[in-house]
Formats: structure tokens, sequence, C-alpha cells
């Protein structure tokens, strides 16, 4: 099967300022967006501050120093995405936090949920999640957030500008409020919000605009890349090799060429992909600490507390007694 070229593809050149999406790192690529608005550059760079995010004071890392390297990602506390400099760090919880992140405002106005004003905050424990109303994944970073109507938005989503580009369309696309109407990529209705062209019938959703170009996933040993319709040379039927179900020819999907392989977006997407792992935590029931770390197990599969998980989910773990809990069951513990 072939995939289009994408030959519709909006010209980078016409404007320079319009974010042209799918990114590989969608919040960098936001962030340098968000940093013209705002002039980061003129923003002082103390050495040393306090952020209402953490309880010890941060310090500033400017410049890489060679004996800096380390190969280890870490993540940003604030957008969960690799960090890079300048970012601010505390030593002893390893808690980092971009520069740009630092300087989020922390009230925000936003358009699709402009009858409030949306606060930025963060979980009240390391393990506590939050589902962004946009793009659908369980976070435990940094959130735009309306308590009133419990509306949460991550960061990236917050800060994605009022016109786009994407890829699959040839013209540039515009924010809109959710609708009834499918999403040209999935096929779903979206009801949260999206991006539309004026003179087209194509709407996409959050959640695809934001979908990333290349997913690496244990079903193939390939990057799985981005495609859109129209496909050349598919057969009558194409099936997702994940649910078996039947792929409709007209919606995204990821796909292998050297494998032949097809899979729809919402099965490949990974909807915990922002979330900061490696915590400790003391509980009642167990005499080691637990760490939090994601299940990786290809089935469903049993915790230590007898609730059952699908694969991927974000638990409590004792490597060494191979105990384990799940989320709710932690907050329980907590609590007693
Ligand atoms: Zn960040
Ligand atoms: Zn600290
Ligand atoms: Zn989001
Ligand atoms: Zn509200
Ligand atoms: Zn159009
Ligand atoms: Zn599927
Ligand atoms: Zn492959
Ligand atoms: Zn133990």
């Amino acid at each position: 099967m072939k995939c289009g070229e994408n030959e519709n593809e909006v010209d980078k050149s016409t404007d320079p300022n319009l974010l042209h999406l799918p990114v590989t790192d969608g919040s960098l690529e936001l962030f340098r967006h968000f940093a013209k608005q705002i002039n980061l550059e003129d923003i002082d760079r103390e050495a040393e501050l306090i952020h209402w995010s953490h309880e010890h004071p941060l310090i500033l890392f400017d410049v890489q120093k060679d004996d800096d390297i380390n190969d280890e990602i870490m993540l940003c506390d604030g957008c969960v995405q690799p960090i890079s400099f300048p970012f601010y760090f505390c030593a002893q919880c390893n808690y980092f936090l971009h520069f740009s992140c630092v300087n989020l405002p922390v009230e925000l106005q936003h358009p699709i949920h402009h009858e409030h004003l949306m606060e930025l905050r963060r979980g009240i424990k390391f393990y506590t999640l939050f589902r962004c109303a946009a793009c659908f994944i369980h976070q435990n970073g940094f959130f735009y957030g309306c308590e009133k109507c419990e509306f949460f938005l991550d960061v990236k989503c917050a800060l994605l500008p009022s016109s786009i580009a994407h890829q699959a369309h040839k013209h540039p696309l515009v924010q809109m409020k959710g609708s009834k109407d499918l999403c040209s990529g999935s096929g779903f209705n979206f009801s949260t919000s999206g991006f539309k062209c004026d003179e087209c019938k194509f709407k996409i959703s959050h959640s695809s605009a934001q979908l990333p170009p290349t997913i690496k996933h244990g079903w193939d040993k390939h990057l799985l890349t981005l495609s859109y319709p129209p496909f050349s040379d598919h057969p009558d039927e194409f099936h997702c090799e994940m649910c078996e179900d039947e792929i409709n020819p007209h919606r995204w999907i990821y796909h292998c060429r050297d494998c032949d392989q097809s899979f729809h977006t919402k099965c490949i997407k990974d909807y915990y992909s922002y979330v900061k792992y490696g915590g400790k935590l003391e509980v009642n029931c167990h005499p080691h600490p637990l760490t939090f770390v994601r299940m990786v197990r290809k089935r469903t599969s049993y915790y230590s507390c007898g609730h059952a998980s699908d694969i991927y989910r974000p638990i409590f773990e004792c490597g060494e007694c191979n105990y384990t809990l799940c989320l709710k069951c932690i907050t329980l513990s907590i609590l007693t």
C-alpha cells in the first residue's frame, strides 16, 4: 500500500510564524511560539528563585558545561517533555522546569473555555493525574484548570496558537470550539475543540492535530508514520493490526511501509505519554517505599491489591517484592 505524499501541504515560506504540525517535539516547538509572544528573551534569568509549584528554591542551569552531560533523559515537571537549557532545578527532589515553563502565565482566558478564567496549577501529589480535555492524554504536569467546570487543559494544548498549518491540509487552519462534525483525521466527533479550514470542509480535533509524526510501538519494530489519505494500492478492506477492526481508507492511520502494517490512530496513541515517573512513596500497607512506574505488560494483569488493569498504566511498585498497587488503592491507603 502506498501513502499520500502530502503534496498538499501549506507552503512554509508563506507565513514564517505559522506553527506547522505535526512536530516531533511538540512542546519545544510550541514554546518557541510562546516565547515570541511574551518575549522570554527580555525576562531576567535569576540564578535562584522560589516558584509557586515547588516547596524548595530552584537553581538556574543556563548553559551546558561538558561535565554536565548526562545521557539520561530528564523530564520537565511542568510540560513533561525532555528538559533543555535554560532550566531550573531542585536536586533534592529531582524537580525540573524549563525556563519557559517557569514563566508561563498563571491565568489564561482561553478561547475554548472563555466563560471562566483558567488558572495554572499542578496536581496535589506527584502522581495526581489529570486528563486534558483537548488531547485526552493523562498527565501529571502543569495544567490550566477551571475548577467550577472541572475543565483541564495541559500547557501544550492551552498554548496552541489560534491558527496552525497541518501537513494533511493545503490551507491554514483556525481554532474552533467543539462541534458535532466528524474529525477528518479520526472520524470521531470532537466535543471540546479543534481546527478548521474556512475554505473547505476540513476539520480536525485537537487530539488529531497533535498526533506525533512518528510513533515507536511494541507491535512493529520500525517507526510507524502518521499517514493521510488518499492511500493508493490498498486492499479493498484493510484492518488495524491491533484491534483487527476495519480501517476507513478516508481517515488517518499509522503505517509501516516495510511491514505493510496499519493501525488506527486511536489504537496506537499513547494516552499516558505525558507522565513523569520515578517518584517514591511510603505507604501503610507495605514495608518498603513504592516507586511510581509504568506498567508494561502485554496483557491484562492483576495487582497485589486485586484490581486488574490493561497495559501501559501508571502504577506503584516495590520491585524487590514484586508488589504492585493501582493508583486508586494508593489514594485510599494514604488516607487510612
Ligand atoms: Zn517544561
Ligand atoms: Zn525540592
Ligand atoms: Zn492536551
Ligand atoms: Zn469553567
Ligand atoms: Zn482547506
Ligand atoms: Zn484499531
Ligand atoms: Zn515495520
Ligand atoms: Zn517490598
